[in-house]
């Protein structure tokens, strides 16, 4: 029996969501840099000093969260690990835009995070696999910057379900 079934019998129990999307900061560099997929990516503290995010591949070379930069300049080196200075400007407005995106897909929100965010979806999908996956492809749909003439797409890294 589905979720909508069991809330139609008032057989209901209050469900969340919770959205966290991927290597959030790096996933948000890429958007605007394309030449990063499939690279490893490190993205630095507002010092320059440690780690803060890193992309799949940086997490496999073997980057460490928080670990600093001086610690693993042999595998930026042999990995060609491309380290950029944070720019949170940039993810404070891309993570606007998903809240925005999630407050419209269920009647409460509350983020948690730059890019966390619980959804009430108490009584709304039938079949919760067709409803993370219509949220996941909605915030994709929606994460379109333009740039110019060029229209880049949030990629699908960028959310998980
Ligand atoms: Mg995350």
């Amino acid at each position: 029996m589905g979720c909508r079934a069991w809330f139609d019998q008032g057989l209901y129990m209050t469900i969340y969501a919770l959205v966290d999307c991927n290597n959030f900061y790096a996933s948000c560099e890429r958007v605007f840099n394309p030449k990063l997929e499939g690279r490893p990516v490190v993205i630095l503290s507002s010092n320059d000093g440690c780690a803060i995010a890193r992309s799949n591949e940086a997490k496999e070379c073997g980057v460490k969260m928080a670990q600093p930069l001086y610690q693993f300049t042999d595998i930026v080196k042999k990995h060609d690990v491309q380290v950029l200075s944070g720019n949170f400007h940039l993810y404070t407005d891309m993570s606007n835009r998903v809240m925005q995106v999630l407050a419209d897909m269920a009647p409460e929100t509350q983020p948690y995070s730059i890019d966390e965010c619980f959804l009430d979806i108490t009584g709304i999908p039938d079949d919760l696999d067709e409803y993370c996956l219509k949220v996941q492809t909605k915030v994709r749909q929606w994460m379109v910057v333009r740039t110019g003439r060029r229209q880049i797409s949030m990629a699908p890294y960028l959310i998980n379900r």
